[in-house]
């Protein structure tokens, strides 16, 4: 049986809901099923599901959802491995968002440091960023500070953790805060998984897509 059939049975406030249904949403994706209810209670988690499968609103709506909650309070840190990925999610949050003043910020390499650095004193909310451009901030600039996030969300989290952006992330790591919660996605996990869990909370929760 499936109990999950709307975005309101996920446990997503109306407002957010209502939103889904304005963009077309009709129900939730398999990933977002399983991920979104858990995300909500709290819990780290890890999910594998092919490209297309709706893997940013599996974690973007939950964000959201306590952001709506918390306004003043709610801040997380997203990580992608392409500055073409970074503005994609910042599009989804943005559309997603729409109703809240939402502030956010994607900071990825190209763009001017200083009117990023200036973006980021600002405090957004969310941060969508590529690792390199964002640990530059980091060693550069002391007018922003990462200690209050309550969310990290690896999207691409194998890309990530493959090895090149390895000292960037250690940067970005020292930066956060111990407790958080720690979501992390991927369209494969194979190889990766036991690195990928060690970032996460031990009782992490672990969906992976049944391949076909
Ligand atoms: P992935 O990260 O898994 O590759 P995306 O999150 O980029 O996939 O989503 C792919 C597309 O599917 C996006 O255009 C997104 O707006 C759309 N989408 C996501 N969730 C749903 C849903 N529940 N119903 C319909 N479309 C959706
Ligand atoms: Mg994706």
């Amino acid at each position: 049986m499936d109990e999950y059939k709307t975005f309101n049975d996920l446990g997503l406030s109306p407002w957010l809901v209502r939103q889904c249904d304005l963009l077309g949403m009709k129900s939730p994706t398999e990933i977002q099923k399983k991920c979104i209810p858990r995300i909500l209670q709290g819990e780290d988690c890890i999910g594998c599901a092919k490209t297309g499968s709706g893997k940013t609103l599996a974690f973007a709506l939950p964000i959201l959802n306590k952001l709506g909650e918390d306004p003043y309070g709610i801040f997380a840190l997203i990580l992608t491995p392409t500055r073409e990925l970074a503005y994609q999610i910042g599009d989804q949050f943005a559309v997603m968002g729409k109703t809240l003043n939402l502030r956010m910020s994607v900071i990825v390499g190209g763009m001017d440091m200083m009117v990023q650095g200036q973006e980021l004193s600002r405090k957004p909310h969310i941060v969508v960023a590529t690792p390199g451009r964002l640990a530059d901030h980091l060693e550069s600039c002391d007018t922003f500070s990462l200690k209050r996030i309550k969310y990290l969300v690896l999207d691409e989290a194998d890309r990530l953790l493959e090895g090149r952006f390895d000292h960037q992330l250690k940067t970005v790591f020292e930066c956060i805060p111990e407790k958080r919660q720690t979501l992390l996605f991927s369209a494969t996990l194979s190889d990766s998984l036991d690195k990928v869990k060690s970032i996460a909370d031990e009782k992490v929760f672990v969906w992976s897509e049944p391949t076909d």
